[in-house]
């Protein structure tokens, strides 16, 4: 090997600043991306496996690049799946909201996703019986949690399972809205069978006449490109719709993928014409192996100002998202750029308490990168992506 070479070893891969002084030769992106199969999990379903070989864009999202080999990121970004005061399964954030994991496991594997880490998600655990009634307990003493997302590993490969849960929630009386998270109806479309939805819609009741009681369910999915829309995921949008669940359409900020307003705007074209509610589009986080994927926060506010002269139902709200909870960014909004160890991160005021945090948490200190401000409110540094090709 001459010294010029990057030494492949699986604990020291290249960095992507040191990849923009030189590119990796073909051997050593064939060495790097042997590394990427053997450091994360991957795989798709028979139905995603047909759709790759149409859609580059859908290849892009599935297929282990060597790109993921790079030294960036975190492996854990979020407390979700953990003990979360102590129950595993179960996370809270915000006062109004609590966030049921069931399983970690999903049917395909999303290469900007945290999920495809062995070391977070690979041990193949499970809320037992037992973590799900301690956490219908937390959600029950509690009259602010009006709100429970039960999400993936994806509920909806696992109906038996989101059957007992949604059995437990709905039994709480101060939860009035059901979220569901899911990505699986691109995964295997013909799983969203009728009896799927009528399952969920059995869960589905709002009495206006007998003061406000009940609750609603709503799905919210994730898709990511205008090609995943196909006939057969349309349909099964269509059969969830029938049922009387409402659909909410979620997008990841995809550099090479979806960073234009032309694709962008063709999607959420497709959302609103199939009525499904254009709800967030997600920078895409800073976990392993995404620099690749990675715009910079502004490149989202760039391409909805694009979008902007469209009418308000193609706006999507824009976050991205920190240990600590969603930062919307809206229109206009000018950052305040930090440099940390030679990087871009955006530092801002969360409109999250502190105290509120570390109490819905049960955790004893903030996370990294985090810090209380002067009114208690968390400043938080956010590491920014940028728009530059990587070779
Ligand atoms: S389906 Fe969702 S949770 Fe699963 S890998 Fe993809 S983005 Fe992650």
């Amino acid at each position: 090997m001459s010294e010029a070479m990057y030494r492949l070893d699986p604990d020291l891969p290249p960095t992507p600043e040191e990849l923009q002084n030189r590119p990796l030769t073909p051997a050593e992106q064939i060495s790097l991306r042997r590394q990427v199969t053997h450091q994360f999990r991957g795989g798709v379903t028979p139905y995603l496996s047909s759709l790759i070989k149409s859609s580059e864009a859908v290849r892009k999202q599935f297929v282990p690049d060597y790109l993921e080999g790079l030294t960036f990121g975190r492996a854990a970004p979020f407390e979700e799946g953990k003990e979360n005061n102590g129950i595993y399964g179960l996370e809270r954030v915000y006062a109004d909201r609590a966030v049921l994991t069931p399983y970690f496991d999903c049917a395909a594997y999303c290469r900007y996703c945290f999920k495809k880490t062995r070391t977070l998600a690979g041990d193949g655990r499970v809320m037992t019986e037992n973590d799900i009634q301690r956490a219908l307990a937390f959600i029950a003493a509690d009259r602010r949690l009006d709100t429970v997302l039960i999400t993936g590993g994806d509920p909806l490969a696992r109906p038996a399972m989101l059957e007992g849960i949604l059995d437990g929630v709905s039994r709480i009386e101060h939860v009035t809205k059901i979220r569901i998270g899911t990505r699986h109806i691109l995964f295997d479309p013909a799983q969203v069978t009728d009896a799927l939805c009528s399952l969920l819609a059995r869960y589905n009741g709002v009495s206006v006449t007998d003061r406000w009681r009940g609750r609603s369910v709503s799905v919210g999915v994730s898709l990511n490109h205008p090609d995943e829309l196909t006939p057969e995921v349309v349909a099964a949008l269509q059969r969830i719709m029938r049922a009387g669940i409402s659909i909410r359409g979620q997008v990841v900020l995809l550099k090479g993928i979806n960073d234009d307003a032309g694709t962008l705007g063709e999607l959420l074209n497709r959302f609103v014409m199939l009525a499904i509610v254009p709800y967030y589009l997600f920078h895409c986080m800073d976990v392993l192996g995404t620099y690749h994927f990675r715009t910079s926060v502004q490149k989202g506010a760039d391409i909805l100002a694009a979008l902007a002269a469209r009418s308000g139902v193609y706006a999507p709200t824009y976050v991205y998202v920190t240990p600590v909870g969603k930062h919307r960014v809206g229109p206009g909004t000018s950052f305040d750029y930090r440099t940390i160890d030679g990087r871009r991160y955006i530092r801002a005021v969360s409109p999250y308490q502190a105290a509120d945090f570390l109490a819905f948490s049960g955790r004893d200190r903030l996370p990294p990168l985090h810090e209380r401000g002067p009114d208690g409110r968390i400043v938080s540094h956010y590491l920014d992506g940028n728009d530059d090709a990587v070779a």
